[in-house]
């Protein structure tokens, strides 16, 4: 029998890769983890929790404006961008401190290098050309953005990566995409006080959700200053006397200090080598794996953003628990992606879970809308002129509540709510039968207890 230097080597030191190396050290593995940049990953690094950060650090222009309504008065207020980045930078390095402890403690080995396959069971060391085996081996190395080759001067672009280090807060700013990323980032930008455009190539902005949701969120986003320019791309982007020339395919030329793409990302595969260790990629260079995060060689996983399957933190850690219970609990155990809820960081926020109104309609003959548009109770004496949304989708048939999207304060924290009581299966009947918790934003949910309109073979009747 083969002895091999580890049973697990994990590649990749972001939420799926820490998630595996820590809990099969904690079972007695011997386990090494590679990380090529820093422990935490995208999420923890330059993804969910510096983004979150920013957004609260956005909030506050409108918290002062607001507090007016309720009989404060605020004195002149001013934001320091640098003081902002080192608080950032400060929290995000405690965290990647959290991260190796945890690893340190369950004995799994932490190697700061990139790491790269040398065949089914061996990896090189890059930093120092050394190479090791193992039984085992977890790919998990996330994926980085899209930076659009095919646009002329796109090496004058940032993305995500650079947001959260800028040296300077830009007086300007275009975003390309019209994503979670692009939409979150224009909010950031516009409530730190950036002149923000946005520049998106479809009808509407965040394509794959509910349509209320996403004409609801453009026409707040327009109502604060944020200027949209949907059915629009970027031609090209050159340096300028004061700035970038951002020129467009259909508005025209315009001057911004920074443009940022946001246009997805593409899995971390490109030099890892799986082509000597028979890993198959797609079209997309994404790992393909089977139900289990198997890739195409036995001995070989592949979780987390580098699959391509869903991109959202929750999904890449469930990954990892469910390779845990396959490899090492004899429990095979197929990650579950139906139903995820899902919030985009938007000002006003987005939470969402389930079936939108259009995929309803597609997947069921008889469907009915259950719909809220009102002025949230802060609103009242704050003066602000935001609605919330909020939207129940029920399959008539069955009573089921097949979707629930909210537009709105909180609208994140109300969806991880409602994404146990749409996995757990309740019916419109469950939620007339709960009491309202008064007075919140949320018993509209509890509330709502004859349908808007209804879709029959997916036409509103
Ligand atoms: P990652 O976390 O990306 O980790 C992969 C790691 O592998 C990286 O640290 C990388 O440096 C390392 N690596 C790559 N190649 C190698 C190699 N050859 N050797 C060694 N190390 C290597 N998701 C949410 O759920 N909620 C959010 O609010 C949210 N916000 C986001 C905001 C932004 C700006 C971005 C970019 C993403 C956001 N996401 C969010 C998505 C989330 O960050 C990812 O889905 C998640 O981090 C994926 O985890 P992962 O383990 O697959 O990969
Ligand atoms: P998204 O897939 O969300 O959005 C990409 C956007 O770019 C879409 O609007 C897409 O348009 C557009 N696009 C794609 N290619 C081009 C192109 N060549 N030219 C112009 N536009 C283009 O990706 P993001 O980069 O915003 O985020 C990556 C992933 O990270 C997300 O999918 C999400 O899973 C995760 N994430 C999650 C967050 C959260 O949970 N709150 C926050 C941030 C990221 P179209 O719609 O027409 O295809």
């Amino acid at each position: 029998m083969t002895a091999y230097d580890y049973d697990l080597f994990v590649i990749g030191g972001g939420s799926g890769g820490v998630r595996s190396a820590r809990v099969a050290a904690a079972l007695g593995k011997k386990v090494a983890i590679a990380e090529e940049y820093r422990y935490g990953g995208t999420c923890v690094i330059r993804g969910c929790v510096p983004k979150k950060l920013f957004v609260y650090a956005s909030q506050y222009h409108e918290h002062f404006e607001d507090a007016a309504g309720f009989g404060w008065t605020v004195g002149e207020s001013t934001f320091d961008w640098k003081k902002l980045i080192a608080a950032k930078d400060a929290e995000i390095t405690r965290l990647e401190g959290l991260y190796k402890k945890g690893l340190s403690g369950a004995n799994a080995e932490i190697l700061d290098t990139r790491a790269e396959l040398v065949d089914r069971h061996t990896v090189r060391l890059v930093n120092t050309g050394k190479t090791v085996t193992a039984k085992t081996i977890v790919i998990a190395t996330g994926g980085t953005p899209n930076l659009h080759g095919a646009l002329p001067g796109h090496d004058l672009c940032i993305t995500s990566n650079e947001a959260f280090h800028l040296e300077e807060l830009p007086r300007s700013i275009v975003i390309v995409g019209g994503g979670y990323i692009a939409v979150e980032f224009a909010n950031i930008f516009h409530g730190l006080g950036v002149e923000t455009t946005l520049v998106y190539r479809g009808a509407e902005i965040l394509s794959r959700f509910d349509h209320d949701l996403r004409r609801g969120l453009h026409e707040a986003m327009v109502a604060k200053g944020i200027k949209i320019q949907c059915h629009d791309m970027l031609k090209s982007v050159a340096k300028g006397e004061d700035g970038l020339v951002v020129e467009t395919l259909n508005n025209g030329t315009m001057n911004a200090d920074v443009v940022m793409l946001a246009i997805g990302r593409v899995p971390n595969t490109h030099g890892l080598g799986l082509e000597a260790a028979g890993v198959e990629t797609n079209a997309q260079g994404a790992i393909v794996v089977d139900d289990y995060s198997r890739t195409s060689v036995e001995n070989i996983y592949a979780l987390g953003d580098v699959t391509d399957r869903v991109q959202l933190t929750p999904v890449a850690i469930h990954e990892a628990m469910c390779f845990i219970e396959t490899e090492y609990k004899n429990n095979p155990t197929k990650p579950d992606h139906d139903t995820i809820a899902t919030a985009v960081f938007s000002q006003p926020e987005i939470g969402t879970v389930g079936l939108t109104e259009e995929e309803a309609g597609k997947r069921y003959n008889d469907v009915e809308v259950y719909r809220a548009q009102f002025r949230p109770m802060k609103a009242t004496l704050s003066g602000r002129t935001e609605k919330m949304i909020m939207k129940l989708i029920v399959d008539a048939a069955s009573r089921k509540v097949i979707g629930a999207h909210i537009l709105g304060h909180d609208a994140g924290e109300m969806a991880q709510l409602l994404g146990i009581t749409l996995k757990a299966g309740c019916t419109k009947d469950d939620f007339d039968r709960t009491m309202a918790v008064h007075p919140t934003a949320a018993e509209e949910l509890v509330t709502m207890y004859a349908p808007s309109y209804k879709l029959k073979d997916g036409v509103r009747v």
